[in-house]
């Protein structure tokens, strides 16, 4: 009775997993006091229409003392995206206005706040080398990882 019980979930849990390409397609990566992210690399299928990515802030302190982004580029765009964010300041969440090097970028948060961005992987390719950072200034140094399209 029980293995037929959990076949049964089984099968269920399989049909639902209809539905696993649409999870393939969330991410989430967490941020903290501590300047990190808890992700040094996240990856989606490249199947995916859209991405859905949500960061939260687990820390308490203020956005204005260790607020964090989750921005997407191409790895050699990085560094550049940063120092421009810089000057951009947090009124624009330390990123150019219209940066077309910029991919995605979420607003900036303190401790206890989340956001979310959906983006289309439109235009990039499987295989390319991507990166996501925080552009607060400084951070990018330890917030880093890799953005893997397969
Ligand atoms: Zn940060």
């Amino acid at each position: 009775m029980n293995n037929a019980i959990r076949l049964s979930s089984l099968l269920a849990g399989f049909l639902l997993s209809g539905t696993l390409l649409a999870q393939d397609c969330e991410l989430t990566i967490d941020s903290n006091d501590q300047m990190r992210f808890d992700k040094d690399s996240l990856t989606v299928s490249s199947e995916c229409s859209e991405v859905t990515l949500t960061l939260t802030h687990s820390g308490k302190m203020a956005v204005e003392q260790m607020g964090h982004n989750w921005v997407l580029s191409k790895s050699e765009d990085v560094q550049g995206i940063a120092q421009d964010g810089v000057s951009a300041g947090l009124d624009n969440d330390y990123v150019k206005p219209d940066d077309e090097r910029v991919i995605a970028a979420t607003e900036q948060i303190g401790g206890g706040e989340s956001t979310s961005i959906t983006f289309s992987l439109d235009g990039l390719e499987a295989g390319s080398d991507y990166e996501f950072f925080c552009s607060f200034p400084g951070h990018v140094a330890m917030m880093r990882g890799e953005f893997i399209i397969e």
